[in-house]
């Protein structure tokens, strides 16, 4: 023992970096589709207000849908998958990125062969997302920061609205240049849905922008390429996942396959929620995704059931029917979608992230 002691006393210590952990906590525990650089947050709309940011120019690198390599450009769009396996993490899909086979994908084409309900489907399909290098006016000590979110319903379509809606030439079209650029202003809202059964939930959403003019350069700043920070899944290990989560732990893979003639299923969350935030007090907390448009009850979804509490979605069978996992781990199959009370929070709020100017020339 003593011996021990000797030896741990002569290692060389070797701190964790204390941002990357933070960052870790912040977004590490929904989005396994990215990899921040070392030191950096990644950012989503915790509340309502008004946010100042100024979006950042990134050299484009390689595959970047929206703008040739090369190029100054200020967000990457890509696809992901959400609440995927047991954990309900964000993956990246390896078809509408790389081109190549992705599980979950491959998963939603048998369920269409089947003839599967579109909504049931749709669950499956990959989400486009977006992501921004951004700085914080009011809180610049944070640095660049990575914001993440849908694009629809997003920042991303305001943005994308304002830049449409100007003159060619405008200054709000080069909003992101590092010199001589804008500040956007951007408006969040608490938005509240109500379920048929009266319960309610809610979700923060960009509802405005406004671009002022800003002085600051940040000629000087490294801003990461966002086509880098993709995390490419494996394809073995992401099918692994996936289907953990489908199948439920335990047994039967059943209650996700949809038969032919699959009714729909009779729940929804109401109207296209996008978001459903749920826990808007803190800020900090650990979660942070946020959502699209959602249909109706996704796998990963977080659902309140009037006996078994807060529970979590393993499968949604093609009737429409729900097979729930409860804090205890118990499982609960063929529920259904009008006896649940309300989404709790799927995860977090929606946040940011946008655009979808294709290629930007810088000068023409
Ligand atoms: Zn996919």
């Amino acid at each position: 023992m003593a011996n021990l002691k000797d030896v741990k006393k002569k290692r060389q210590r070797q701190y964790t970096d204390a941002k990357t952990v933070a960052n870790k906590q912040q977004s590490g525990a929904q989005l396994a589709c990215l990899d921040l650089p070392k030191g950096m947050n990644s950012f989503y709309f915790k509340k309502e207000g008004t946010y100042y940011m100024d979006i950042l120019p990134y050299v484009a690198g390689k595959n970047n849908p929206m703008a040739d390599e090369g190029y100054d450009h200020w967000e990457r769009t890509y696809f992901a998958h959400k609440g995927v396996g047991a954990e309900n993490k964000q993956y990246c899909c390896l078809l509408k990125n790389w081109q190549e086979d992705c599980p979950i994908c491959e998963y939603r084409q048998e369920l269409e062969h089947k003839g599967a309900n579109e909504d049931v489907v749709k669950a499956y399909w990959p989400k486009k997302r977006q992501i921004m290098a951004f700085i914080d006016v009011e809180d610049k000590n944070k640095g660049i920061q990575i914001f993440e979110g849908p694009y629809a319903f997003g920042l991303g379509q305001l943005i994308d609205n304002k830049t449409n809606a100007v003159r060619e030439g405008s200054p709000v079209t080069r909003f992101y240049y590092a010199d001589g650029g804008m500040t956007l202003a951007v408006s969040t809202k608490s938005e509240g849905f109500k379920t048929s059964d009266g319960n309610t939930g809610k979700f923060i959403k960009p509802n405005n922008i406004e671009m002022e003019s800003r002085e600051t350069s940040y000629e000087d700043l490294e801003v990461p390429c966002l086509d880098e920070l993709l995390k490419k899944p494996d394809y073995k290990k992401l099918k692994e996942i996936f289907h953990k989560g489908v199948d439920g732990e335990d047994e039967e893979e059943e209650a996700a396959e949809p038969t032919k003639n699959g009714k729909a299923p009779e729940a929804k969350k109401e109207e296209k929620a996008e978001v459903e935030d749920d826990d808007d007090d803190d800020d900090d907390d650990d979660d942070d995704e946020q959502e699209e448009e959602v249909s109706e009850f996704d796998v990963g979804d977080k659902v309140k059931h009037p006996r078994y509490g807060v529970c979590s979605v393993l499968a949604v069978g093609e009737d429409g029917k729900l097979k729930l996992k409860d804090k205890e781990g118990n499982t609960h199959r063929a529920i259904k979608a009008s006896e649940i009370m309300v989404a709790v929070k799927e995860e977090k709020a929606p946040e940011v992230q946008s655009l979808k100017n294709p290629k930007v020339e810088e000068e023409e």
